[in-house]
């Protein structure tokens, strides 16, 4: 089949259309499609391959911290979702319930999970006794179902994949040293491994998760300027533990409750990394999660073919070896002025030209990705050289998105400014009293939200809605 017509490569200028930009390439890097359900997406392979370097990463980095995997099911009755009155009022609207079963009507209406926390807390009130039973530090990896009025592919579906880490704990202070702990191993991942420098802070009241006492966020910002939330790691306080009855015993012989958090990250991280690195010519992966990190691509006329294949496939082999993720693009019928469009706009962060005259030459020609910069590299020592380049481009897209955010973010005192700044999209830092009304306004005025309150933000200063007196900067923008 020959699929090379420039309409199908076409995707939407990402300057004046980014959401349509943002379907276009997400669909046509085939990362992911609308399913029949709407609301719903089919994750493609090549969507999922990213989900999964980053679902490894994250992985490792729970069970280094301590934190071990478990499953509970997706379906949870009706009534734990009631027992713990914020998280129902927060939660009951996007449910998606079940009804049926075995062809007649339930005894009591089944949710499926919009999170688990419900399910857990009723656990763990078996599961804990005294305080040698603490801590308890669990993780899942799960779809979860909010029934969101407005889906977009992967930043809101109405089904999700997700990890939803849920511990238990003896004292206040090794609850909210976890809280910090995991907020923390979430801004080292989008820092390091999603190339993409993050705000982290806690929320406020207003946007807090429905039955914490604190939500720690970290917040990226995407190629329209504007803000996502990429993680968020959540204090339960006794909440959830008063709410399942969920005491021990501690050390003196008297019962306590357990304190509690949750934390998580979905696929909306695919999302983040296409919205955070992409350009006009597309996707652009940073190198620790492209499913495709180098893409070989032999150039051959009909009597230098075998020799150049075989040479691509060597080549192939030793970049295995030493776990550089590889392909070589043996499509037949396709130019290779294609293929270079195609695997840049698939975002793959370096792409390898082999042909017979560089091959007289024991070279090859490199071209990376984010800088559309080509040169030869000698065959020997390319595996090398190649794990160098791709950590090279790993820096500089860090690099680049620093510099597209501190010239995209401002300190601003003037309200009117802030407004304005928000019509165009920016992350500002202004001075906010803690009042409910001030955000609120903000809110009303721009839509733009307090994403977060990061602690090296903090020092006096004045309100910029009233004036009044305020303990530190924090992060206002438009949020997806
Ligand atoms: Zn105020």
């Amino acid at each position: 089949m020959v699929v090379s017509s420039e309409s199908e490569r076409f995707i939407a200028d990402i300057n004046t259309d980014f959401p349509e930009w943002y379907q276009d390439v997400v669909r046509k890097a085939d990362l992911a499609e609308s399913s029949p359900v709407a609301g719903c997406m089919t994750i493609k392979p090549y969507g999922y391959a990213l989900w999964e370097n980053m679902v490894r990463i994250l992985d490792d980095a729970f069970k280094e911290s301590g934190h071990q995997n478990l499953y509970f099911p997706a379906l949870i009755p009706e009534s734990y979702l009631q027992r713990e009155a914020e998280h129902v009022e927060g939660f009951a609207p996007e449910c998606a319930y079940v009804t049926h079963g075995g062809g007649k009507e339930l005894e009591e209406r089944l949710v499926f999970r919009p999170t688990s926390e419900t399910i857990i807390w009723q656990t763990y009130a078996r599961w804990i006794e005294s305080y040698r039973d603490l801590p308890l530090l669990y993780n899942q990896w799960a779809n979860v179902m909010r029934w969101e009025m407005r889906p977009r592919l992967f930043l809101r579906t109405r089904e999700f994949l997700w990890q939803e880490g849920h511990t238990a704990h003896a004292t206040q202070e090794d609850a909210i040293r976890e809280t910090l702990q995991m907020v923390g191993i979430y801004r080292t991942f989008v820092e390091e491994s999603l190339a993409l420098p993050v705000y982290m802070g806690e929320k406020s009241a207003a946007e807090r998760f429905a039955g914490a006492v604190n939500t720690y966020a970290i917040e990226a910002m995407m190629k329209d300027r504007k803000a996502i939330q990429a993680g968020t790691s959540h204090f339960l306080g006794q909440n959830f533990a008063k709410a399942f009855d969920v005491t021990f015993q501690n050390e003196r012989g008297e019962r306590e409750y357990v304190w509690g958090t949750s934390w998580g990250v979905s696929t909306r991280l695919v999302g983040t990394v296409v919205m955070g690195h992409g350009d006009e010519k597309g996707l652009s992966l940073p190198p620790r999660v492209a499913p495709i990190q180098v893409v070989i691509v032999p150039i051959y006329r009909e009597d230098s073919k075998d020799r150049v294949m075989s040479a691509a496939a060597q080549i192939a082999a030793d970049c295995r070896r030493d776990g550089i993720r590889v392909k070589v693009d043996e499509r037949d019928q396709l130019k290779p002025g294609f293929k270079f469009n195609d695997w840049e706009m698939r975002g793959v962060p370096l792409r390898m030209e082999l042909g017979p005259k560089d091959l007289d030459k024991d070279q090859c020609v490199v071209a990376e990705r984010v800088t559309g910069q080509k040169e030869p590299m000698p065959l020997s020592g390319l595996v090398d050289a190649l794990a160098r380049k791709l950590g090279e481009t790993q820096r500089a897209m860090y690099a680049a998105a620093e510099v597209f955010r501190a010239a995209n973010t401002y300190d601003v005192d003037d309200y009117g400014d802030l407004t304005t700044l928000m019509d165009q999209g920016a992350f500002v830092r202004a001075h906010w009293c803690e009042g409910p009304e001030c955000e609120a306004k903000i809110k009303a005025d721009t839509t733009a939200t307090i994403r977060c309150i990061p602690e090296e933000l903090r020092g006096p200063g004045k309100c910029v809605v009233c004036g009044a007196d305020s303990p530190g900067r924090v992060i206002v923008a438009k949020a997806y």
